[in-house]
């Protein structure tokens, strides 16, 4: 077999480690040595660049690539699958590996990308978000007909279930329809016509049966939870991670770090819904008005989270903010506080740990699958890193090699 050294880059490991010169041998698919002066039959200088694990993002929309609800009604309904192409490999590009499908993605798409029919980020799916009647996943609209976002097919059923034994049924429906990890919605939300994200949705009778049930097939649980009650509810009920966490006061911190909860925070999807707001695409007037009422909340609440030193994992809510655009939410992550190398972490064994991988990716070490990306210059410099990314590796194998593009804007690799 072959061995490839990456040499001569600074290695930033994803332990959380500062980066260090090292050079990283890959045979076979996977890592094999890391260390000083190592030597392969193929050599990729990664002078004057840095080498990062594989990225992960822990809460993307791959089917999903508008927000403007004129676009979801007048899409041909196969039209999404082929923009998931593109948006997997745009997200492959910003250097992420391996992502979380919090729901949309069916296990057509996963198996695609499995047989390499496509190249995209391996994926772990929930299909369609369980929600209750009137929540965050109900397609209702004042008019009386459902939206068509998050539309259902044969691949991913309706996700609305009431009462402890509908929420056992559709788990269970779920997990058939090839579910990895089971999204539950426990307050309202910004895209959804007559919620609110600050009331809690579910009670804990129904949170309990959800993860009762998702444990015994081996799955977890990631709770879509805005508002402090829902959050509550969420965490005492044993989810393990809260996405967006916008409203979490000091009891809800306390309890997360209290039993190891994971944080999910988006906090490019706050900055991406108010920037396509001000640039005029067309939004829901209900989603715009939420929009306005929680302006700040995700940064106030990320800064004391990471201040409890409650554990983070990087997911972005793309296509809320762009696809590809993934890495920005290490800006916003360092913005509220963490260190770069911290924010990195959370994009890297914090992720891989929160996805029960990290056995097998998240860091830079041998016996792990090589997953690699180089980027130039120092990768603690995480402001514009994303535009920095020049090459991807998923199991050994180039998968991306972004271009630079130039003051004169031409392109060059
Ligand atoms: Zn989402």
């Amino acid at each position: 077999m072959s061995r490839t050294v990456f040499a001569g880059g600074q290695v930033f490991d994803g332990t959380g480690a500062e980066p260090g010169s090292a050079d990283v041998v890959i045979e076979g698919g996977r890592i094999v040595e890391v260390g000083p002066g190592l030597d392969g039959d193929e050599v990729v200088d990664c002078t004057g660049k840095s080498l990062l694990p594989g990225l992960f993002d822990c809460h993307v929309h791959l089917m999903d690539t508008t927000l403007s609800a004129l676009d979801w009604e007048s899409s041909p309904f196969s039209l999404p699958f082929y923009e998931a192409i593109r948006n997997m490999e745009l997200t492959l590009a910003a250097g992420i590996t391996t992502v979380r499908d919090a729901s949309g993605a069916d296990l057509g798409v996963q198996v695609a990308q499995q047989r390499g029919l496509i190249r995209g980020p391996r994926m772990q799916i929930s299909i369609t978000m369980i929600s209750q009647t009137g929540g965050h996943g109900d397609r209702w609209q004042a008019s009386g007909c459902p939206a068509a976002y998050q539309w259902a097919h044969p691949g991913r059923p309706e996700g609305v279930a009431d009462g402890p034994d509908e929420v056992r049924a559709k788990v269970r429906e779920m997990i058939r329809a090839g579910a990895d990890v089971i999204k539950i919605a426990t307050t309202g939300g910004f895209f959804s016509a007559r919620d609110d994200p600050r009331t809690a949705h579910y009670r804990d009778a129904e949170i309990g049966v959800i993860v009762e049930e998702a444990t015994a097939a081996g799955r977890y649980v990631m709770a879509h939870a805005q508002g402090t009650a829902g959050i509550k509810t969420a965490i005492r009920g044993g989810v393990r991670s809260i996405e967006h966490g916008l409203f979490l006061d000091e009891e809800s911190i306390e309890m997360m770090a209290d039993r190891g909860t994971w944080l999910v925070p988006t906090m490019t999807a706050s900055l991406g819904l108010s920037e396509a707001i001000k640039s005029g695409v067309p939004i829901p007037a209900e989603t715009a008005a939420k929009a306005h009422i929680c302006a700040g909340a995700a940064e106030t609440s990320v800064r004391a989270a990471v201040a409890a030193g409650v554990k983070i994992a990087m997911g972005t809510d793309a296509p809320v903010y762009p696809h590809g655009k993934n890495l920005r939410e290490l800006e916003l992550l360092v913005q509220a506080g963490m260190k770069p190398a911290q924010a990195l972490q959370a994009a890297s064994l914090s992720a891989a740990t929160l996805m029960g991988m990290e056995g097998e990716l998240g860091t830079l070490e041998p016996g792990k699958r090589a997953d690699l990306v180089i980027a130039d210059g120092d990768a603690l410099d995480v402001y514009d890193l994303g535009n920095r990314i020049r090459a991807v590796y998923q199991d050994g194998v180039l998968v991306s090699a972004p271009e630079t593009e130039q003051p004169d804007g031409s392109r060059r690799r």
